[in-house]
């Protein structure tokens, strides 16, 4: 059967990537791209960092409007799916349209997952994910601002970064023992607790909101049970929530996140998803979802690919960055490892600590983390490719 027209569900990176890479891959039929924000696809990662702190200087666009023209794609936005018809091959709209498809993209990304208890405050209370999130932070991030963030997370360090920056009275509220517990190792997360807390930044691990109020118009709570803060404004990063439930709706595998083979392809085989909302089968037979931004390019590419019956190339090691307090972090491989080993940069142009950490399996480097060193990530992602064994790395430094 020969594919007429693709439809993107979900203007984000993953949908984006998506067009360029059918493009590329001489994929020659109709592409529709659906989007429920009011813009075209945007890159989210400055927008806890740059786009707060340098909003007109910061360029956020992935596609501009003349290149989906030049790519022939129809882009239809404010609008969701609604419902997914697979037996008709239709996706119906929020305004009642229907879009026929041969191959769908749920490319749907993921949502702040809420806390209840602050969310019924009904102001003063943020979450960071799309462009008017951020928008709306310029105003909070300010000096003086006494502003309390919840999760010590890659949002939570990243945004009191950035209100540091702004001069703001910054406290963190973490769950767990150390911070980027989900992301990191315990000897990083060590590390940016040291950082953070000599830049004046208050973190309070093993913490939670107990209560929460709203008197004279600033928030009071209560942590632990057992001390009060005040604050002008609260923002919380607890992680996300895929953006499945249309997924759900129409019958699909669904474990939290959409199920998808080792091609991005769902339990129905017309209908593919990739992202934060998709959990894939990887190449030790478990699934995983991984959120990050380059996974997203590369399940669009995996798609694209597996649509245009393209081989697909041998999967690198997963990478993703943070940058905080001036610290440029980038993770390459496993971070579920116990055994990690610091080695120091000498050489570098950057002032303060420069470092390489590596993670080991029976002396086999299978993870890396580059602190403010990003130049040795490409060596590091070869040894991890290649199973290089440390010692031999420590023979030869
Ligand atoms: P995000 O992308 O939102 O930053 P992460 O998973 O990187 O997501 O970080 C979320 C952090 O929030 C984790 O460190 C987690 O332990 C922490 N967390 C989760 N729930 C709470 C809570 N109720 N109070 C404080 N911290 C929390």
């Amino acid at each position: 059967m020969s594919i007429e027209t693709i439809v993107i569900v979900g203007a984000g990176q993953a949908g984006a990537s998506a067009i360029i890479e059918l493009r590329q891959h001489q994929y020659a039929g109709k592409i529709i791209l659906i989007g429920d924000e009011a813009h075209l696809p945007y890159e989210r990662p400055p927008l806890s960092k740059d786009a707060i702190l340098n909003p007109d200087e910061t360029k956020l666009e992935i596609l501009s409007p003349q290149k989906l023209q030049d790519l022939n794609v129809d882009v239809i936005l404010n609008q969701s799916v609604q419902k997914i018809h697979r037996n008709e091959h239709v996706v119906e709209l929020t305004n009642g349209n229907k879009i026929p498809y041969d191959k769908l993209l749920i490319a749907t990304g993921a949502a702040p997952r809420r806390l209840p208890m602050l969310d019924a405050l009904g102001k003063h209370v943020y979450t960071l994910r799309t462009l008017e999130d951020a928008q709306a932070l310029i105003s909070v991030l300010q000096p003086k601002q006494r502003l309390v963030l919840v999760g010590g997370g890659v949002i939570g360090l990243e945004l009191a970064s950035s209100a540091r920056a702004r001069q703001a009275e910054v406290t963190v509220l973490e769950v767990n023992a150390t911070v980027m517990a989900r992301t990191a190792p315990r000897l990083l997360g060590d590390f940016l607790l040291i950082q953070h807390r000599q830049a004046g930044i208050d973190i309070r691990l093993e913490t939670e909101i107990t209560q929460a109020n709203i008197e004279n118009d600033h928030i009071v709570i209560d942590i632990n049970n057992a001390e009060q803060l005040h604050a002008d404004a609260i923002i919380y990063g607890i992680g996300v929530i895929p953006n499945a439930q249309i997924a759900i709706d129409a019958g699909l595998d669904v474990d939290f996140a959409i199920l998808v083979n080792e091609n991005c392809q769902t339990s129905d085989p017309d209908i593919y998803a990739a992202g934060d909302v998709a959990t894939q089968l990887r190449e030790n037979g478990q699934y995983r979802r991984i959120e990050t931004w380059e996974n997203a390019n590369l399940q669009a590419g995996i798609f694209a690919r597996h649509v245009m019956s393209i081989e697909q190339p041998k999967a690198n090691p997963a990478w993703f960055w943070t940058d905080q307090l001036g610290f440029n972090i980038q993770f390459a491989g496993d971070m579920t490892v116990t055994d990690w080993h610091m080695i120091n940069i000498e050489d570098t142009k950057t002032a303060g600590p420069a470092f390489v950490i590596y993670g080991l399996k029976d002396d086999v480097i299978v993870g890396g983390i580059t602190v403010n060193a990003a130049r040795k990530m490409r060596a590091i992602k070869k040894m991890i490719t290649s199973q290089a064994h440390f010692e031999s790395l420590i023979e030869t430094a």
